[in-house]
């Protein structure tokens, strides 16, 4: 093995995470019809002075709603503060975070589904009317104090939208969705990145690393970090396409960018159920696995490239399916 000084001697893994989270709107590639709406409340309420309405972004993992929520407290010049759902247990949590909130600021919650029930009901009058009500004492002599709180923006980030109660949802002033990306915004992504760690790649590479990154910048940008270590180790001073291969197949990435574990599930549907259709819960079993990191994580990539159907009676193996994993197609999945 020949040893090569790294591009970035000084940056580890996560400090590179960071260098690649882009710092301005041009930097946050595609998405322009958030971009769009986005910048018109915050001109507005620059404008006018005041605080910005509540926003809720909801999509899968790594599409960007975290450097969104970064981006949008830049644009306001507000400090950004940052907890999670499951990190606001208990009432002190919640009431802690929001008594911290000076006027402007940003609240960004992450995983906003976990929060639980007992959390969502101080946040809702915290985020309608600005008050925070506490019960102090016990038994009948307890009371409720109304603390007033200074105005402030919520930003709530949750990959299950769906999870939130009604009346959480129905405080956001704007609920944004981020999709999955286009192969051309993935690749000028890819590119970005492998110009700010100094890489030397073919547009060539560029795609064959787009192809793989499941339509989402966080993957893209782990396989530029782990074709970059490949490339390093092997001495390799161009990254082309056959560099990118090699990194795929040491991780057992495919071209579409499937893991061993989402091959395993649609193998398991063909062989064990016959292709499907199976319902979540027994495929579940059968992968050993949990129903909602199956339906959360894994199968809506499965779903958007053709893999996978969710029909009513369950998931079902589609035609590609076979095809991609080299499998004849029974004929009555050719009908
Ligand atoms: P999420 O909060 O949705 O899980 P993040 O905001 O943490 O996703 O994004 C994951 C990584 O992907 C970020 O660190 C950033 O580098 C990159 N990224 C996300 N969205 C974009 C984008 N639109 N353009 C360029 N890079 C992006």
């Amino acid at each position: 093995m020949t040893t090569k000084p790294p591009a970035a001697p000084h940056h580890d893994d996560q400090a590179i995470d960071v260098l690649l989270r882009p710092a301005t709107w041009a930097e946050y590639v595609g998405q322009e019809k958030v971009k769009q709406q986005l910048h018109v409340m915050l001109t507005a309420a620059t404008q006018r002075q005041e605080v910005c309405d509540h926003l809720l972004f909801y999509g899968q993992a790594g599409l960007g709603k975290t450097t969104l929520a970064h981006l949008v407290a830049r644009e306001l010049k507000a400090n950004l503060k940052v907890t999670s759902g499951p990190a606001l247990e208990k009432i002190g949590d919640v009431a802690a975070v929001l008594t911290n909130l000076e006027r402007g600021d940003i609240l960004f919650i992450d995983e906003a589904h976990r929060l639980n029930r007992m959390i969502e009901e101080v946040l809702y009058p915290a985020l309608e009317a600005r008050k925070l009500n506490l019960v102090v004492g016990k038994g009948p002599g307890a009371r409720t104090v109304a603390l007033d709180l200074p105005p402030f923006t919520l930003i709530a980030a949750t990959t299950r939208a769906n999870l939130l109660s009604g009346p959480l949802r129905s405080r956001f002033g704007a609920s944004f969705k981020l999709d999955y990306y286009e192969p051309a915004d993935i690749g000028a992504i890819v590119e970005r990145s492998a110009n700010i760690l100094n890489m030397n790649m073919t547009p060539e590479a560029v795609t064959a690393i787009a192809r793989a990154a499941r339509c989402t910048p966080r993957v893209a940008n782990r396989l530029v970090k782990r074709v970059r270590d490949y490339a390093q180790v092997h001495g390799q001073k161009t990254v082309d396409v056959s560099v990118v291969q090699k990194t795929l197949d040491m991780f057992e990435i495919d071209a579409l960018g499937l893991e061993p574990y989402d091959r395993r599930l649609l193998t398991t549907i063909i062989e064990k159920f016959n292709g499907g259709p199976v319902g979540i819960s027994t495929l579940a079993a059968a992968l050993n696995d949990d129903k909602g990191n199956i339906g959360d994580v894994h199968e809506p990539f499965l779903i958007i490239t053709g893999l996978l159907a969710r029909t009513p009676s369950g998931r079902v193996a589609t035609e590609l399916s076979y095809r991609h994993l080299g499998l004849d197609v029974p004929l009555n999945k050719l009908i």
